[in-house]
């Protein structure tokens, strides 16, 4: 049986990034860069106070002691957001405020903490070196600059650093349309009557926000019913978007319609069966370039199968570099056996512990009961050819992003150094 492994690389090496499109800057929060980024601006613009204090010339001051302070007349005063309005002359000093730009004439800036002003004129007691408390100009960075290369994912600190150089638009890969849609006469939606027939579709639900977790953006078509005119119908629709995902309807069930139909579309079927548990049948193909993933419809195994192979093949879409989600080493709290034969993604939690993580699982397996994976924040992946782990055994867990207990905060980690004075406020 094909291994996840080779099904994934299948799905990978089928998979294009997609085009790009310009969007304002605040709009691209979790968007990947699809240009380099380089600064418009040298920043600081011009050489600048780090301190509130008084700007001098070191000529002046640098004798200067607490038993023997220079003392300069003060000939002004200059605020961040305004030009100076004269030099810095011998014997005098202008208050600068952090951020003000330096005047003509001075080389140096005396914090505030470091003089005593009285009657226009400052006393300076201590003056360390020519030049201190001076941010230079371009020194951040200069007109020019590569300031973020393309490929990067955008945080809040990518965003930030776009709007400090002055590039309000910024050039992102598009975000996939994923047609999301369920198989089944016995599912129904919450505008239709629960009759003791039904169970509610939750595979929609799920599936669409795991789409908008990968940051690519669902179209919900509902519920397909399990004939093939209703397939048709709704696979017509589907191949609207970038990608189609459809639970339920791919495995060996006398209405099981889903793969005739995507023939009947000129599916390149590329795979319908991979050594994974939950949800061993899972079909993949193109119909032209569009991928489009049949998961099995038991609602662990549509969701465990996502992760595994839709979410990498929507992360390569969106044009990220680095497709995968964290995989950790954990010891195993309780003792797990499985036949071996399929890479086993049991739903577990995971928590942090003085240095060490440790995993067990959320409870029953069963790949119909989905509050496994409710209270599940990572797999533990067992491999296909292991049986049994051992309590105590190290494991390999992958994290899926959800919240992680870590206790207290390890030591030092929170100890913020306050060693830089004003200038690291
Ligand atoms: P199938 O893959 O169509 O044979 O479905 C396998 C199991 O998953 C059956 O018990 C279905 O009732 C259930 N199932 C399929 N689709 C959904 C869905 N959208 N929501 C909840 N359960 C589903
Ligand atoms: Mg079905």
């Amino acid at each position: 049986m094909r291994s996840v492994e080779e099904a994934l690389k299948t799905v990978l090496d089928n998979i294009k990034v997609l085009g790009t499109e310009r969007i304002p800057i605040q709009d691209s929060l979790g968007r990947v860069l699809g240009e380099d980024v380089y600064s418009n601006l040298f920043l600081p613009p011009w050489n600048n106070s780090a301190m509130d204090g008084y700007a001098v010339r070191w000529e002046n001051v640098k004798n200067a002691a607490k038993e023997n302070p220079a003392k300069l007349n003060v000939v002004g005063d200059i605020r961040a957001g305004l030009l100076p309005d004269k030099p810095v002359g011998d014997e005098e000093a202008i208050r600068i405020m952090t951020g003000a730009p330096v005047p003509e004439g001075a080389d140096t800036v005396i914090r505030v903490e470091d003089t005593k002003t009285e009657d226009k004129i400052v006393s300076i007691f201590k003056a360390s070196r020519q030049g201190e408390n001076i941010r230079k100009r371009g020194e951040n960075v200069k007109k020019g600059d590569l300031v973020l290369t393309k490929g990067t994912s955008i945080g809040p600190g990518q965003l930030g650093s776009m709007a400090m150089v002055g590039k309000p638009v910024v050039t992102v890969y598009r975000r996939p349309v994923v047609t999301v849609m369920s198989t089944g006469d016995e599912l129904a939606d919450f505008d239709e009557a629960l009759t003791e027939n039904k169970i509610p579709n939750s595979n929609s639900y799920a599936v669409a926000s795991q789409v908008l977790e990968a940051g690519a953006t669902p179209h919900v078509l509902g519920i397909a019913r399990d004939n093939k005119e209703s397939l048709r119908e709704k696979i017509g629709q589907g191949l609207s978007g970038d990608m189609m995902i459809v639970s339920g309807g791919v495995s060996v069930g006398d209405y099981d319609f889903v793969k005739d139909i995507l023939k009947e579309y000129g599916i390149d079927m590329k795979f319908w069966t991979v050594g994974i548990k939950p949800g061993h049948p899972i079909a993949f193909g193109l119909v032209g370039d569009k991928p489009i993933f049949g998961l099995p419809g038991n609602p662990v195994s549509t969701m465990v199968t996502f992760e595994v192979f839709a979410r990498p093949a929507l992360q390569k879409m969106c044009g990220h570099t680095n497709l995968f989600r964290p995989v950790v080493d954990a010891i195993a709290e309780d003792e797990f056996s499985d036949r071996p034969g399929r890479t086993h993604y049991v739903r577990s939690l995971i928590r942090y512990n003085d240095g060490k993580y440790y995993v067990k699982s959320t409870g029953s397996q069963g790949s119909g009961i989905l509050m496994s994976m409710a209270y599940a924040n990572c797999f533990i992946i067992l491999p296909a050819d292991k049986e049994k782990v051992l309590a105590g055994e190290t494991v390999k867990v992958q994290l899926l992003g959800r919240p992680v207990d870590y206790g207290k905060q390890p030591s030092g980690d929170t100890a913020i150094k306050k060693e830089h004075g004003h200038d690291c406020c």
